[in-house]
């Protein structure tokens, strides 16, 4: 299994590994900071640096077969590296902690619009979450500004784990009807807003909320009689 490294510290940018696999794909290490794909976040991009310097293209990560490997997918013609050498695994940290900013973002989306989530997808300074929600009365000057609040009350985003029984005795938690939090581990990932959210996630996010900085709803689609597709953006 690759040790999720992301998940323990979201700000680590590079670590120490041994391949432990390849195969068509690509590499498979004992340890990892990048975040694999899923749950609308793009696996990491980066580099897997040789002991001789020499450095292989990520183009992105994924889970393996059974979600306990973190296979590394390199670029096309990247040289080949051989099953138990060590590498320095290292992020391309500016695309992941602009995918962290808005990643958290779209928490509190979910909050200033407290409607069932059925889709989304966290961009590279952008992102969007889709809404079943019928009237389309929403204002985009105002919805910006109620997340722009939330983002200047500068709160701490805590991580807590639940059994799987808690969460089925707390129904109301998730809140994203497309993405049902992995079950059969026997514990959910739970990430908490201070006084603003609490939902399941998996994902990677920033600290505080005011790390993400300012932000704007830049499009309110109407995707269907009861769906809305809300598009936010990082302003600086
Ligand atoms: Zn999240």
């Amino acid at each position: 299994m690759t040790r999720p490294l992301y998940r323990e510290d979201p700000y680590l940018t590079e670590c120490g590994a041994t391949i432990v696999a390849a195969d068509q794909r690509g590499y498979v290490l004992d340890a990892s900071v990048f975040y694999p794909q899923g749950g609308g976040q793009p696996g990491d991009a980066g580099t897997l640096v040789s002991e001789d310097g020499a450095e292989t293209s990520v183009i992105s990560a994924a889970y393996g077969e059974d979600r306990t490997q973190i296979v590394h997918i390199p670029a096309d013609g990247a040289a080949v590296l051989a099953p138990g050498s060590r590498v320095i695994a290292r992020l391309d940290w500016r695309l992941r902690h602009l995918r962290m900013r808005i990643h958290t973002a779209l928490h509190l989306l979910s909050v200033v619009l407290p409607f069932p989530v059925t889709g989304g997808a966290i961009g590279d300074g952008e992102g969007r979450l889709d809404f079943d929600i019928q009237d389309s009365g929403l204002d985009k000057v105002e919805l910006t500004e109620k997340l722009n609040a939330l983002v200047a009350r500068d709160a701490s985003v805590l991580e807590r784990w639940i059994t799987d029984d808690e969460l089925d005795s707390n129904p109301a938690l998730v809140k994203t009807m497309s993405v049902q939090p992995p079950r059969g581990s026997g514990r959910i990932r739970l990430i908490e807003i201070d006084g603003i959210d609490l939902q399941p996630c998996g994902g990677t996010h920033v600290r505080s909320t005011g790390e993400i900085g300012r932000v704007a709803i830049t499009d309110i689609q109407k995707k269907g009689r009861q769906n809305r597709r809300v598009r936010i953006a990082l302003v600086d």
